[in-house]
């Protein structure tokens, strides 16, 4: 992975290799983004910069024998931790490691380099036949795995560098164990966290680690990604930049779903949840937890998009379908609704989200956030 390999962000990549160039790098980073955002590129481009032999000015060659490995994910001096559970092959919690699962890991990064916690454990679950509602964690087995392999000397790369994916599902005994190596690691060994939530780690680790806050991707940079990597169409890729929240994962959820969710059909739920027409109420959430998951998020996600759209003032493309038609209505809707109970709404869709990938029956989900919704809808109505 190189810095060039994904649009925008410049600022993030220049401060990255001037520390590089500068050859004063902390032994310990943390990179942090949304879910399926840029921390992971960002912090392999990093990676691979570090051992690149040949680099030029800001950037990793990409061809020498080291960048070449970084790319297949077999450099023997790159180490990638990773959330795992226990499965019926490797049964025993205390003798789980990261190393049983890379061929899948690697297949995971080789289809897509902006992976999330959901993608991951999707697979994980799927090839192991476990239940859906399994979740997975660093455990301290792993941490223990980390700290033994730290002390020996890099093979053949500059550094030996330990990339911990999805740091903020580090166990708290693996947290704990790797606090005193963050803080002393041997020569030539370095860190690299990547989180999606900054504050579920100890404030000791976060004192211990050099933070980089990476941007979420732009809709554009979204839209670049989703064509040139994942060849999607350009009118899908458009929807799904909008929506996404700069995140790539959820882009490819959106795009991804056989029968997308458009601003007609949120608007159609909105009306229902408005005038509380139970019955049309019950075939959508009945429809909705007949579709696949991707739609059933794309339901939130559409619907929070449709809020935000409305609270700006000039919307004037329709090529996200965002016809004038629409705008009429989610204006009105705005008028009659009020702007602080928009903000209340989109928390509700926001939890929605949240509950769908903690596997809560979705029609039931559906049904409680329509009678949620009409409640605060009416709030303002009443007053
Ligand atoms: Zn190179």
């Amino acid at each position: 992975m190189r810095f060039s390999d994904f649009p925008g962000l410049s600022q993030s990549k220049k401060n990255l290799s001037d520390v590089v160039k500068s050859g004063k790098i902390a032994h310990a980073h943390l990179f942090s983004s949304g879910e399926g955002g840029a921390a992971f590129p960002m912090a392999l481009a990093f990676a691979t910069l570090l051992n690149c032999e040949n680099p030029t000015e800001d950037d990793s060659c990409g061809e020498c024998p080291s960048c070449k490995k970084i790319q297949s994910f077999t450099h023997p001096d790159i180490h990638f931790s990773f959330p795992v559970t226990t499965t019926n092959q490797y049964s025993k919690s205390e003798n789980l490691k990261c190393e049983y699962f890379l061929k899948s890991w690697r297949e995971l990064l080789t289809e897509n380099p902006f992976p999330s916690y959901q993608s991951w454990a999707e697979k994980f679950i799927l090839e192991n036949k476990l239940s859906k509602s399994r979740s997975l964690n660093i455990v301290i087995r792993e941490a223990r795995e980390i700290i033994n392999s730290q002390a020996l000397s890099a093979f053949e790369g500059k550094y030996k560098i330990f990339l911990i994916w999805n740091s903020e599902r580090l166990n708290p005994n693996a947290e704990n164990a790797l606090l005193k190596i963050l803080e002393e690691p041997t020569k030539g060994t370095i860190f690299i966290l990547i989180t999606h939530k900054l504050d579920r780690h100890l404030k000791t680790l976060l004192s211990r680690v050099q933070i980089h806050s990476i941007a979420p991707f732009k809709p554009e940079e979204v839209v670049d990604i989703l064509e040139k990597k994942f060849s999607i169409e350009p009118e899908i890729a458009k929807k799904a930049g909008l929506i996404s929240g700069g995140s790539i994962s959820e882009a490819l959820h959106i795009s991804g779903s056989p029968n997308r969710v458009d601003f007609e059909k949120i608007q159609e739920w909105f009306r229902s949840c408005f005038s509380l027409d139970l019955t049309n109420l019950f075939i959508s959430a009945e429809e909705f937890s007949n579709s696949n998951e991707n739609y059933q998020r794309g339901i939130f996600l559409v619907g929070m998009k449709a809020l935000e759209n409305s609270l700006v003032s000039e919307i004037k493309s329709d090529d996200f379908g965002w016809s004038e038609r629409l705008n009429n209505f989610f204006l009105g809707f705005l008028k009659n609704v009020g702007a602080e109970n928009f903000e209340a709404i989109r928390k509700e869709m926001e939890e929605g989200l949240y509950l769908l990938d903690r596997n809560i029956q979705p029609r039931l989900l559906f049904l409680q956030k329509s009678l949620k919704l009409n409640q605060l809808m009416k709030s303002n109505v009443k007053n």
